[in-house]
């Protein structure tokens, strides 16, 4: 069998679910589809992109494979190949853009195989059906924990090994040719993409640092990085199964210390999960002005020209715990989770304006933009996801309390 994988949000050897099904291949080959938002992407983000992209090349030219990247299906020869595989995607906006892929091997002898290889829990653990998926995140959690320890046994396993099989030779460019671009972009230097370097700063997180014993009180700070793990933006890229996290927290739990605050990061895990679901079912009415449809989101329409909300983007609205968040934000790819909170909360429910095009501005900045993460908080920041509660910041009373002595906006607004 000659197999293709095409690579998109699972940049990894380890944990990886396709290359364990493409041990059965004779051979294959390993592209990497560059999709058109790599052209707006801000330089931190492309920057950890590409970073992830070359240290995948290397680890596979290791094997002795290459990997290549393509800029549209169209320049894929399917005839070379007998199978394709790819990891499964959890939004509609991915899932139309792999139905072309589909439509094109059904209408060839290629067959095309969809693998789950992002998530903890595989569709057919979860104790309950898609279409019956709880609508709420803490019925959803409670539903899972219920079930967790046999999941555990079955999704928690060893870590794949990565069996050779003989590389297929393409005219494609390899993704080596990205390094020039990389040379030119203005990096974030706390994250540096491939799966190297998640597997190290996982490693330093519990172990080095031994952080995990104190997450629940450290994980709304803005200053310190190891506040909050910092695992999203390897994640994001797929550098980092959550399973491989997951593996490590229950070690780090079994060895040195199981209390509130391992247990919480499992609980933010689950959230990650559930956008995955909450995407996965809802398809395109997370990217609706009304999301879910339950409640009418209210647009001020005095923002004809968009210089509202270029002053939100830009960070010079009159709240300088925002602008401070959004100054990072441009600056480095980053904002911590309260920031988020704080600036959707801002701009959808104090400034009225349409919270698609803050969702549509983090896509092109968050080194950790992730589909279902990014829309699934959104929607639920502006009120239109499942959560029946309209939470409005009061963004004073937050960066009172979450930076009283202003070292975080210090740090970030001009002076
Ligand atoms: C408006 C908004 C947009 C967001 N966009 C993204 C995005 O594009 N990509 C992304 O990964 N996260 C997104 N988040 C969720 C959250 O802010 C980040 O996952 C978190 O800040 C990443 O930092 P960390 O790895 O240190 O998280 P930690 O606090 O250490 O949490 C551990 C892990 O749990 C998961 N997690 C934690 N909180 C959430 C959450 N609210 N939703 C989903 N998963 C969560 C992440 O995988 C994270 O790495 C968004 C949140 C908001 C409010």
């Amino acid at each position: 069998m000659k197999s293709l994988y095409l690579l998109n949000k699972d940049l990894r050897l380890k944990e990886n679910r396709v290359i364990e099904v493409l041990k059965k291949s004779k051979s294959c080959a390993f592209v990497y589809w560059l999709k058109k938002d790599f052209k707006e992407m801000g330089e931190a983000r492309l920057s950890f992109l590409i970073e992830s992209l070359l240290e995948l090349e290397m680890q596979l030219n290791e094997v002795g494979h290459k990997l290549y990247f393509i800029n549209s299906l169209e320049e894929l020869d399917l005839k070379l190949f007998d199978q394709i595989y790819f990891s499964k995607v959890y939004n509609s906006k991915e899932q139309k853009e792999f139905e072309t892929l589909k439509e094109k091997t059904c209408q060839s002898d290629t067959e095309c195989f969809e693998v789950e290889n992002s998530t903890l829990y595989a569709l057919s653990e979860l104790p309950f059906s898609l279409e019956m998926l709880p609508k709420g995140f803490t019925s959803f959690r409670k539903k899972i924990e219920k079930k967790q320890t046999q999941l555990n046994k079955c999704t928690i396993g060893k870590s794949l090994t990565f069996d050779s099989f003989k590389p297929i030779d393409l005219e494609h460019k390899t993704v080596s040719v990205l390094n020039e671009r990389l040379e030119r972009l203005t990096k974030n230097d706390m994250f540096t993409g491939g799966e190297k370097s998640s597997l190290e700063h996982l490693k330093n997180y519990f172990w080095n640092q031994d952080r995990a014993r104190t997450y629940k009180e450290t994980r709304n700070g803005m200053i310190d990085f190891f506040d909050s793990t910092k695992f999203s933006p390897w994640m994001a890229l797929g550098s980092l199964s959550p399973i491989t996290v997951m593996n490590e927290l229950l070690e780090y739990e079994e060895q040195v210390e199981k209390n509130e605050s391992t247990y919480w990061i499992y609980f933010e895990l689950m959230w990650r999960e559930y956008f995955k679901l909450y995407s996965l079912k809802f398809g395109d009415k997370i990217f609706n002005l009304n999301g879910l449809g339950y409640k009418v989101f209210y647009i001020d329409d005095v923002d004809k020209d968009g210089a509202y909300f270029n002053q939100w983007a830009r960070g010079e609205t009159k709240e300088p715990f925002v602008n401070a968040n959004m100054i990072e934000l441009h600056q480095t790819g980053w904002m911590s989770n309260r920031g988020r909170q704080n600036v959707a909360s801002y701009l959808a429910k104090h400034m009225f304006l349409d919270w698609r095009l803050g969702a549509k501005h983090f896509e092109k900045y968050l080194i950790d933009f992730d589909v279902e993460s990014n829309w699934g908080n959104w929607n639920y920041n502006a009120g239109v996801g499942s959560d029946p509660r309209d939470r409005i910041f009061n963004i004073k009373k937050q960066a009172d309390m979450y930076d009283p002595d202003h070292e975080y906006q210090s740090a970030w607004l001009i002076k």
